[in-house]
């Protein structure tokens, strides 16, 4: 029989808050012992451990839950190692002999937890683990046939259909210690970047953990939801949630952002701007279904034809688009928002996108790489579906064919050219007719505003229309082999 006072161990993962988080509510209300542990795994999934910009925002959530925990109690355990080594040693020190976590649903995950699972279970252990980070998981949204969704509209509109996501769990208001056990210190996993250190701007723009993740969306449904179906396309306005790296983590969760939207809408008659962001969330949701029923998506084209594409090997121009020295002002902003932030604005991103695998035939996979590395929400559902997205290779993708312009997405998007002149100080003085295109600006104009063309700023590494052709040509190519 299980002893009712040994500890309960509660596996943190991507869901480093208290409040709405179910492996630990069920924790606490069980009255035994608890132990929450963190364990870094540096030595998996290979391709997809954590990036640079992720590593630096890990070591502050976990600061901000390490406080939360020993306010109520019981202080955050951390190791570093192989997850399957250290359970069964933590279960060992500590004598818990039931183990909670919230489930996370990458490929590697999933294998790595049902193996946990399996030995765990065999030693005699009771292993439960819960929903924290989607309004639906996988599998119990199907289409008519029982198969999977590959389109987004008739997904969410099977999600919608299910009706409100449960109501939110509160926070424990107090946990029972485990007896202690060691642990090791946040500072020695270097998680943060030195010499150089790069996070300058990372620390301006963001306060990772639950706090930071409640006062974001509060002031989001005070300040800009009202706005947001009319101006989350802008990126010279800051009118989206930025919520992307706090729900990744899961210092927030769907549920908790769902029932807050929806209150804020009955109380401030925000509605359809309101649904329009929940439909986001919903593209979320969508991304996750489509990573669990295709696990190949953050390597493989869904679309198999895409697999034979005639992608360019362009190390130079790669390294020109990671940097932000196209030539292209929109492009650019972008890629240093990124560079300075480790966040960028949805349409930028997909502008940026489309510029690297249409205008310069770059693979997919490059971008969502250096995506990986560089954002602070890189979240492998998201990233590996929005780029199959925007290079057409994806299950509800944009069609191949539909290359964005860089010059008329800037000026449709950033119509005065402030985005631009934020992140590229160089190009501040150029009048708005040449902002985005300053190569079209006479001599005289690029002297007055400061600007040399090849010195002071790039010239652009391609010329638009033709990169556009030789990308339809190059798409031409695998439709024939089809
Ligand atoms: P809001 O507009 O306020 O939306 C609210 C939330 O909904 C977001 O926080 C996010 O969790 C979700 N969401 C919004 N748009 C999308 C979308 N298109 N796909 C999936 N979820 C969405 N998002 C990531 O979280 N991680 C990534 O690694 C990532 N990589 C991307 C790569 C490319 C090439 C593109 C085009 C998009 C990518 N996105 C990614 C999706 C999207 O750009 C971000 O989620 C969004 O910009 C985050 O800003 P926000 O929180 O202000 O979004």
């Amino acid at each position: 029989m299980a002893d009712s006072q040994a500890p309960l161990l509660v596996w943190f993962r991507q869901d480093l808050r208290l409040a709405d988080n179910p492996a630990l509510h069920a924790a606490a209300v069980t009255g035994r012992p608890v132990l929450p542990l963190y364990i870094l795994d540096d030595g998996a999934p290979g391709r997809w451990a954590m990036g640079g910009a992720s590593r630096w925002w890990l070591h502050y959530s976990l600061q901000a839950l390490a406080d939360s925990l020993a306010r109520l109690g019981a202080p955050l355990v951390l190791r570093k190692g192989d997850p399957s080594a250290i359970l069964p040693q933590m279960v060992a020190e500590s004598g818990a002999d039931i183990v909670h976590w919230n489930r996370c649903y990458e490929p590697f995950a999933i294998a790595r937890d049902e193996a946990i699972k399996t030995a765990l279970k065999a030693d005699g252990l009771t292993v439960r683990s819960f929903n924290s980070a989607l309004l639906h998981e996988p599998w119990t949204v199907e289409n008519k046939a029982g198969d999977p969704f590959r389109v987004y509209s008739p997904f969410w509109r099977a999600c919608l259909a299910k009706g409100e996501p449960d109501t939110p769990l509160p926070a424990p208001e107090a946990l029972i210690p485990a007896p202690g056990v060691a642990g090791d210190a946040l500072s020695d996993w270097a998680l943060l970047p030195h010499t150089p250190d790069w996070a300058a701007g990372m620390r301006e723009s963001w306060v990772p953990g639950e706090e930071g993740a409640r006062q974001r969306l509060a002031g989001f449904l005070d300040e800009s939801v009202g706005r947001y179906k009319a101006q989350r396309d802008r990126p010279d306005i800051e009118a989206t949630s930025r919520l992307s790296p706090h729900l990744h983590f899961g210092e927030i969760g769907p549920r908790q952002v769902w029932h807050a939207t929806s209150h804020a809408m009955n109380e401030s008659g925000t509605g359809p701007s309101a649904q329009k962001f929940l439909s986001e969330v919903g593209w979320r949701e969508f991304s996750h279904h489509l990573l669990f029923h295709n696990r190949q998506l953050p390597e493989t084209p869904l679309r198999a034809e895409f697999g034979d594409f005639p992608w360019h090997d362009d190390r130079p121009a790669l390294k020109a688009w990671q940097r932000g020295l196209t030539g292209f002002p929109i492009v650019d902003a972008g890629m240093r928002e990124l560079w300075h932030t480790g966040w960028m604005h949805n349409r930028v991103r997909m502008i940026v996108a489309s510029f690297l695998v249409k205008d310069l035939l770059i693979p997919w996979q490059e971008g969502e790489a250096w995506f990986w590395d560089t954002l602070v929400d890189a979240d492998l559902a998201n990233n590996s579906a929005s780029w199959q997205w925007v290079a057409g290779c994806g299950a509800d993708a944009a069609p191949y064919f539909r290359v964005f312009n860089p010059v008329l997405q800037g000026q449709k998007f950033d119509p005065n050219g402030d985005y631009v002149r934020k992140w590229i100080p160089a190009l501040a003085e150029l009048p708005v007719d040449y902002i985005h295109n300053p190569w079209t600006a006479s001599e005289g104009e690029l002297r007055q505003a400061g600007v040399t063309l090849g010195e002071t700023y790039p010239k652009p590494i391609v010329d638009h229309d033709v990169a556009r052709k030789r990308a339809l040509d190059a798409f031409e190519r695998i439709k024939k082999a089809a």
